[in-house]
C-alpha cells in the first residue's frame, strides 16, 4: 500500500476522533450556531456553514492569519453582504457573520467590532453584479507582484484565472486622506479598488494584498489558494533564470473549460482545516 493511499484511509478516522475531541473540549465547533444564525440572517444553514467553513480553510492554508476576510453576497437580498465580525479568520463561527448593506454598513444596530476594510465588499459587491464572494488577503507570496514591475502570471493549471491579467491598485495614487494608511477606510477608497479591478477576477493591491472575486464561494476561496501558490512557483522560476513560457490565454481558456468535479478540492481543505480543531 502506498503512503499516500495509507494515509486517505487514516484520515475518516483521524478527523472523526479530533473533531470528537474539539466538540467535547470547545462549544466553538465549526457547526454551532449554525441554525440561529441561519434563521437570523435569512439564509440556508448550508450558506453559513460553508462561509464559516471558508474562514476555516484559507486560515488552515495560511492565505489569512489574525488578518484578511472572506464574504458572499446574501443569496435572497443582492444589496447585501455577509461576512465575519472582526475576528481572526480561524475563530471565526456562524455567530459571527453579519449582514451588511452595500455602504457597508452593519444591518443590525450596535455591531461594535467590525472589519476596517469591510468596504472592500462593499463597493466590489456594487460595482460587480456578477460577484458573489470576496476574498481579501496579505497572503506573503502574492505582495512582492504588488511592489514590483514582474506582473503576476499563470505558471501552472491551477491558476488559469490569471491569464486575463492583473491589475495593481495603489492607495497612494488615490487622493483621499485616508489613503496613506493603505487600508481600504472608507467607501471611496473602496470604489477606487473596484474599478482597478474592473472586470478581472483578481486585483493586486500595493503593499498590502489581493482580492480574489468570482460568482461561487467555493470557486473564490480556490482561486485565492492557488494564487499564493502560482506566485510562489513564479518567483521559483523568476530565480532560476532564463526566459519563462507562461500559459497563454488559450490555454488558461481550455483549461477552464476542462474542470471536473467542483467540490473535490473544497472537501479535502474543509477535512484538512476541521480536523485541526
Ligand atoms: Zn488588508
Amino acid at each position: 500500500m502506498t503512503k499516500l493511499r495509507f494515509q486517505r484511509l487514516l484520515l475518516p478516522v483521524a478527523a472523526a476522533s479530533l473533531l470528537a475531541v474539539a466538540t467535547a473540549a470547545t462549544p466553538q465547533a465549526p457547526t454551532a450556531g449554525v441554525a440561529a444564525a441561519a434563521s437570523r440572517l435569512g439564509v440556508d444553514a448550508q450558506v453559513i456553514d460553508d462561509l464559516v467553513t471558508a474562514n476555516r480553510i484559507l486560515a488552515h492554508e495560511n492565505i489569512v492569519d489574525g488578518y484578511g476576510h472572506v464574504s458572499i453576497r446574501h443569496p435572497t437580498r443582492p444589496n447585501h453582504f455577509l461576512i465575519a465580525r472582526s475576528v481572526a479568520p480561524e475563530f471565526v463561527t456562524a455567530d459571527d457573520i453579519i449582514e451588511y448593506d452595500l455602504d457597508s454598513n452593519a444591518v443590525a444596530p450596535g455591531e461594535a467590532r467590525e472589519f476596517i476594510e469591510r468596504f472592500i465588499h462593499g463597493e466590489i459587491y456594487k460595482a460587480r453584479p456578477d460577484v458573489g464572494s470576496i476574498v481579501h488577503s496579505h497572503s506573503p507570496a502574492v505582495i512582492p507582484f504588488s511592489v514590483s514591475t514582474v506582473a503576476l502570471r499563470p505558471v501552472f493549471h491551477m491558476a488559469p484565472f490569471l491569464a486575463a491579467g492583473v491589475p495593481v491598485w495603489d492607495a497612494a495614487l488615490v487622493n483621499d486622506p485616508e489613503a496613506k494608511g493603505i487600508l481600504v477606510r472608507n467607501r471611496a477608497l473602496g470604489a477606487s479598488l473596484a474599478a482597478t479591478l474592473g472586470k478581472k477576477p483578481v486585483a493586486l493591491m500595493r503593499g498590502h494584498g489581493s482580492v480574489v472575486v468570482s460568482r461561487e464561494l467555493k470557486n473564490t476561496v480556490k482561486n485565492a489558494i492557488f494564487l499564493e501558490t502560482n506566485a510562489r512557483m513564479q518567483s521559483a522560476a523568476i530565480a532560476l533564470g532564463g526566459p519563462i513560457k507562461y500559459l497563454s490565454m488559450e490555454e488558461a481558456m481550455a483549461t477552464l473549460s476542462g474542470r471536473g468535479d467542483p467540490d473535490r478540492a473544497w472537501d479535502y481543505w474543509k477535512r484538512r482545516a476541521l480536523a485541526k480543531h
